[in-house]
């Protein structure tokens, strides 16, 4: 059984430049199942032996392994979102979510919340807002 060896190698060649990466990986795939199916072809006719069957099944898979795993790495390469992992940024200083008050105009009472009237002297809050 050397056909199939040859058959690997043949997949292995390197690619100049190809337009898209992905189209290469792409074709590389349907060649690797390309050649699971003729493996179960040939092993169904009986023209292989379990070993052979197998052994080449298992390279066949290894290689198909690589070419997934090249496809991530792709993908991360060009941005996409892939689960990795990235050193976790430290938060920004949060800013002081509490400390601003709200200062009636009028009798410069303070409110933790913005509202529409003072609830001291019941005069607006804020000339901008009533606009
Ligand atoms: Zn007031």
């Amino acid at each position: 059984m050397v056909g199939y060896l040859i058959f690997i190698r043949a997949v292995d060649l390197p690619t100049a430049a190809p337009v898209s990466p992905f189209r290469h990986l792409d074709e590389r795939k349907a060649a690797i199942y390309e050649g699971l199916r003729d493996l179960q072809f040939e092993y169904r006719l009986d023209k292989l032996s379990d070993e052979d069957y197998n052994s080449t099944k298992i390279e066949l898979q290894k290689e198909l392994a690589k070419v997934r795993a090249e496809e991530d790495r792709l993908k991360a390469e060009l941005g996409q979102p892939v689960a990795k992992t990235v050193a976790a940024k430290p938060a920004p200083p949060a800013p002081a979510p509490v400390a601003q008050k709200h200062t009636c105009p009028t009798c410069g009472a303070q409110f933790e919340k913005a509202l529409k009237f003072c609830g001291e002297c019941g005069k607006p809050m804020s000339e901008t807002e009533t606009a």
